[in-house]
């Protein structure tokens, strides 16, 4: 039964990237091969499971959601993610988004592992996302921080690449801008409180930020000291 429900689930992944890669959202190479292995049915509540490989945003609880996949697609593919890379994540979620991030700095066998550092507001999230991404095998490859994610996560900073995944009153959050690297991306969703977001591509060069606006979002609101009030 468990075999034929793995086959199921794989099955629908595959489907899921097929459309992915029809629609123009999915072209390198690397992230097909994220997309492709990591079992978003895992990183989901038990109801939902059946609905994982669907293109669309689903409830993990909390009033928060796991983004739908060709947000995920879209955005590991504007940052540019390379193996040995160390990634800050604001918003762990469900998860999700970070083992994807995992499975491009960190492939199997890899020489020179990159790592994930994500962080998630609510306790109840980051305890469920942790036995997801250990029941999943990427427990080594990310750590998940309970806080304030607008306050980045100076302990292990700089970082090649910043993403954030809730919607942020400004482009550029103090912290975030000061924690990525030199020639580092951030991407990252902004605008209002619940409607009328756009998301960013930011590249730093030295004290410059070039913000390349990609398309109309919809996200939940970052909650924080550099972010919305709750
Ligand atoms: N990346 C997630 C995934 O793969 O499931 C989806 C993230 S969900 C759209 C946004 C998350 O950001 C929510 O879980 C929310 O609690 C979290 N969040 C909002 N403000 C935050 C903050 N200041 N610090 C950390 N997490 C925050």
């Amino acid at each position: 039964m468990a075999s034929i429900l793995k086959m199921h689930f794989e099955e629908k992944r595959k489907r899921l990237v097929e459309s992915l890669k029809d629609r123009g959202i999915l072209t390198k190479p690397e992230v097909i091969k994220a997309m492709s292995v990591v079992p978003r049915h895992m990183f989901v509540p038990k109801d939902a499971e059946s609905s994982a490989y669907m293109d669309s945003p689903l409830s993990i609880g909390l009033g928060q959601t796991i983004s739908a996949p060709h947000m995920n697609a879209m955005m590991c593919e504007y940052l540019e993610l390379k193996e040995g890379e160390k990634v800050l994540e604001i918003g762990t979620g469900s998860g999700y988004h970070a083992a994807l991030c995992a499975e491009l700095v960190a492939p199997e066998n890899s020489q020179n592992p990159g790592h994930i550092f994500t962080i998630e507001r609510h306790k109840e999230l980051v305890e469920n996302a942790k036995k997801s991404l250990k029941d999943t095998g990427y427990e080594h490859k990310v750590t998940v921080i309970h806080g304030d994610g607008t306050l980045g996560y100076p302990e292990e900073a700089p970082y090649d690449k910043v993403l954030v995944t809730a919607a942020s009153p400004t482009k550029v959050p103090v912290p975030l801008r000061d924690q990525l690297k030199d020639g580092g991306i951030l991407c990252i969703p902004a605008g209002s409180k619940s409607f009328a977001q756009n998301l960013y591509v930011i590249k730093k060069h030295g004290t410059d930020f070039k913000s390349t606006k990609i398309t109309g979002v919809r996200f939940v609101p970052l909650i924080g000291k550099y972010g919305f009030e709750s």
